[in-house]
């Protein structure tokens, strides 16, 4: 059995059994995500014992689902009937950090505020910078390929990831990438793991990139009475050529929900906030502040400034990060997760509000409005369920209009289990094949992660050969 061969091969005291326990392991933050029941959960110490968790699984055909700290937002980390939890939470050493070669090498467990902080103590910065940078894991950041609010000037995780170790599906304990500046031998199988959800590989180390600290930023925020307006200035702000190092969209809905649950005593006079950053040290900083400004008064904000009160920007940026948790407080949340050019953020934004009212649908707005990346959130009373149907159409409409304007059904958050049909929806059926003939190769006995990403053909079939003709 199973267990059995378990306790033979890593530390009795990595397995648990308790139901209980196991239970609340078994899916992540996307409250609509369906999940099944563990068998069990393993939180390993070592990348050896992760490879001996998974050769087990191998020989009893039991499937395994990594899980880092759980804030997924699509349900990929979600149990499936009799898997085991493969829990990186005891795997939280960061084993180096290098000034000179510039990049940290540390356990997939690591949250990402641990390593953000040990960076500065050395000088040091790791951009990516989920709002969940205060409890999700590098490995689950690499492993969803996480965005944050500083990407939209310099990149998502997979721009720092130099390299990682992972146990495949046939058990191996592989090292891909490297730790050099450049490198180009092979194919880049590192990339090919990042954004890849447990369905590909363990990962089990990773080497990241860092940069040198950064100078200070400034904020400016500008208040709109209408959404539409508020994207309008995201587009202006990138017509004029200007990268802020974060530009975000919070709305009132989002503001109030954050107030009532912390009491921030946040100024709620607007509909729409946005909120932008700019850490270009100087004269030229403050020039290009000035000019942010001026794009959102152009686009008809009631009120935009340059912050003179650094702590009172750090608590709009601070709300912003806590809208998700405070609106889970209202009622069961469906995150969306759009991305559309920047061009047509305006026109996605009022696609979004026609929606939400074509299906009697509350929706509150954050977004990572400078990528394009929009996350509606369809928030419904408890035990409604008509309301559910409901907002279940419109987070459909949203994918279908997302693609229409030559957007994707995910900036960053995954496909797991939520976007499944949306990846179909935007992926050509060749494509979907290359798809599974990449999940065929690296996990022949289909036990990683299974039915996350990508579903089998609707027969059954692998593709093959006999495709070619
Ligand atoms: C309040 C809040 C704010 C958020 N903000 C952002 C944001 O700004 N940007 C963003 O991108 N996301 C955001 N998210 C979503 C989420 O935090 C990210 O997807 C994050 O990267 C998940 O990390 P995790 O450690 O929680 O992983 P989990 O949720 O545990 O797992 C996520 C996926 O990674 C896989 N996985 C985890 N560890 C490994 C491993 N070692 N090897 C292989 N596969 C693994 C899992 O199987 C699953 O498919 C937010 C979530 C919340 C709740």
């Amino acid at each position: 059995m199973l267990v059995e061969r378990l306790r033979e091969r890593i530390p009795a005291d990595r397995l648990q059994l308790d139901p209980a326990v196991t239970a609340s392991y078994a899916h992540d933050e996307a409250e609509w995500a369906p999940h099944g029941t563990p068998l069990l959960m393993v939180r390993p110490r070592t990348a050896e014992e992760i490879q001996e968790v998974v050769r087990a699984c191998i020989e009893h055909g039991v499937p395994v689902v990594p899980r880092g700290a759980g804030t997924g937002l699509s349900g990929g980390a979600n149990a499936v009937n009799g898997c085991v939890i493969l829990s990186t939470e005891a795997m939280t050493a960061i084993t180096e950090i290098d000034p000179l070669e510039r990049l940290a090498v540390v356990q997939p467990g690591v949250v990402n505020d641990q390593l953000r902080s040990a960076c500065a103590e050395q000088g040091l910065w790791y951009p990516p910078d989920p709002a969940s940078a205060p409890w999700s894991t590098i490995g689950g950041n690499v492993a969803t390929n996480a965005g944050g609010l500083c990407c939209v000037k310099y990149g998502v995780t997979a721009d720092y990831v130099l390299g990682l170790q992972v146990v495949t599906g046939t058990g191996e304990l592989v090292r891909l990438g490297r730790r050099t500046a450049k490198g180009v031998a092979g194919y880049d199988l590192a990339r090919l793991l990042v954004g890849s959800e447990g369905t590909l590989g363990v990962i089990t180390e990773v080497t990241l990139r860092v940069h040198p600290q950064r100078p200070p930023e400034r904020t400016v925020a500008g208040y709109f009475s209408s959404i539409v307006d508020a994207g309008r200035a995201v587009t202006a702000v990138g017509a004029a050529g200007i990268v802020p190092s974060a530009l975000e969209l919070v709305d009132r809905h989002c503001l109030e929900a954050v107030d009532q649950w912390k009491k921030m005593d946040l100024a709620v006079e607007a509909e729409v906030i946005l909120l932008a950053r700019c850490d270009v040290p100087g004269a030229a900083g403050d020039d290009e502040a000035d000019a942010i400004r001026d794009c959102f008064e152009q686009a008809g904000a009631t009120w935009a400034a340059r912050s003179t009160d650094e702590d009172e920007a750090d608590a709009l940026f601070a709300a912003r990060r806590l809208a998700y948790p405070a609106l889970e407080r209202l009622g069961p949340v469906l995150t969306e997760d759009v991305c559309v050019p920047k061009a047509a953020v305006p026109e996605m934004l009022a696609r979004i509000e026609a929606i939400g009212q074509r299906h009697d649908t509350l929706i509150a707005n954050i977004a990572h409005a400078g990528d394009g990346n929009l996350h509606p959130l369809l928030i419904t009373p408890r035990g409604d369920d008509a309301a559910r149907v409901r907002a279940q159409r419109a987070f459909e409409e949203i994918m279908v209009e997302a693609i229409a304007l030559g957007g994707t059904v995910t900036g960053e958050h995954g496909i797991g289990l939520l976007k499944m049909d949306g990846l179909v929806q935007e992926l050509p059926a060749a494509v979907l094949d290359l798809h599974r003939a990449v999940k065929a190769a690296l996990d022949p006995h289909g036990i990683l992660n299974p039915g996350k990403v990508i579903a089998a053909r609707a027969d059954g079939s692998t593709p093959g050969p006999a495709d070619r003709g």
